[in-house]
């Protein structure tokens, strides 16, 4: 029988609670894949640092290094919290950006989806989303602004100041579009390319690699769309996406509005993917605000698993029972207490009753 190693990071806020729930249920589909998934924990991020040390221990690298993939929880503490820890130590300064370039997870695909017959947790008018929402956002993950090199000093007349540097290399972009071109084909074959080329030059290489290469995929329609207009887009006319490709800030930023137009970012997978490894978290945070309290949605954490299962393990059967039993709970009338609307029947579920409900639908 096959052995799959899992590295599972369970960060901080609601981390533990919605890596339980994702767990419990890779537990409940294990026997059908024929595969036997050993789960090796290890610690990561802000509590990390408070426990041993530092954000990212070299235990938890060495747990890494020996895993077939990585399960990862959200990281991250509140903004009083993180003051107590060196500001280059800070779990995303410290954890979560080595983590990416560690193992070079160059494309972070998030999903934003959601069914025809879920668009009533969308705050968008239900006659706007006839079909639901069904977009990939594909987001560069290891280059530009946060990974370039970044200067701090004192200026007579101006007093501090900072430089951050926005840095891609042609060899960057190119895998990134050949990601999303090839995600294309697998869907609707139509590919919106974000960028800001009538101001950052970064962009204006961007487009010039576009070029380049959307010959080789002739039978992918491209279209080229500014991000500022790509953000009101999304509001406006959702349906009028398939995949989309960016550079990294811009994905960080247009992921999270692609949350909003679902209704929770609870509602959103990822899985951030490298040539060797690849790992697997909730684009979200940590959610200080509602940590410890049972509330959280653990959908986010559970696609990941999903995800984990079809791309690093080629499970895609039990990948697809999982998407449906998540379908089917919340198509029964439940929500989580992040997608509760006053005055709706819905019965809303706890972090740990929504985990069970979808083991139990794995079994309908
Ligand atoms: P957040 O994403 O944690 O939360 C934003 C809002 O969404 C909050 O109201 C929160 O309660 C809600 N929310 C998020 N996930 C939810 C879920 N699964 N169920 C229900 N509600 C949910 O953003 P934030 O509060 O700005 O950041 C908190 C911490 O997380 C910060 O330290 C931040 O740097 C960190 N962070 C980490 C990651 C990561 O680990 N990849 C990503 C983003 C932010």
């Amino acid at each position: 029988m096959k052995t799959h190693t899992i590295a599972v990071l369970e960060g901080d806020g609601i981390g533990p609670e919605i890596v339980r729930e994702a767990v419990k249920v890779l537990r409940a589909v294990e026997p059908a894949t024929g595969a036997r998934f050993e789960l090796k924990y290890a610690p990561f991020g802000g509590q990390a640092w408070f426990d041993h040390g530092s954000s990212f221990p070299a235990e938890t690298m060495a747990v890494c290094d020996a895993s077939d993939a990585i399960l990862k929880g959200p990281i991250g503490l509140g903004t009083e919290a993180s003051k107590q820890i060196p500001v280059n130590e800070q779990p995303e300064r410290g954890a979560l950006l080595p983590l990416r370039k560690r193992y070079n997870t160059y494309a972070n695909f998030r999903p934003v989806y959601l069914p025809p017959e879920l668009i009533r947790f969308s705050p968008l008018r239900a006659e706007r989303i006839p079909g639901g929402i069904d977009i990939v956002i594909i987001r560069e993950l290891v280059g530009g602004l946060y990974f370039g090199e970044k200067k701090e000093g004192l200026s007579a007349e101006d007093g501090r100041y900072v430089t951050e540097t926005l840095e891609y290399s042609e060899r960057e972009i190119r895998r990134i579009l050949m990601a999303a071109f090839e995600a294309a084909r697998r869907r609707r074959r139509l590919l919106h390319s974000v960028h800001k080329s009538n101001v950052l030059l970064s962009s204006v290489l961007w487009n010039d690699v576009l070029d380049d290469i959307k010959k080789y995929y002739a039978d992918v329609e491209v279209r080229s769309i500014i991000v500022d207009a790509a953000a009101t887009a999304l509001v406006l006319r959702p349906d009028q996406f398939d995949v989309m490709v960016m550079e990294n800030m811009f994905g960080d930023i247009l992921s999270d509005l692609g949350g909003g137009i679902l209704g929770s970012l609870g509602l959103m997978p990822s899985a951030c993917i490298g040539m060797e490894k690849s790992f697997y978290e909730p684009s979200h945070g940590s959610a200080p605000d509602i940590a410890g309290k049972g509330t959280a949605n653990p959908y986010s954490m559970i696609g990941s698993v999903a995800l984990m299962l079809e791309k690093s393990f080629g499970h895609d059967a039990a990948a697809a029972r999982i998407w449906a039993a998540m379908r089917r709970v919340f198509g029964s009338g439940h929500v989580t207490a992040d997608l509760a609307e006053p005055g709706s029947p819905d019965r809303v579920l706890g972090t740990a009753a929504f985990g069970d409900m979808v083991v139990s639908a794995l079994a309908d």
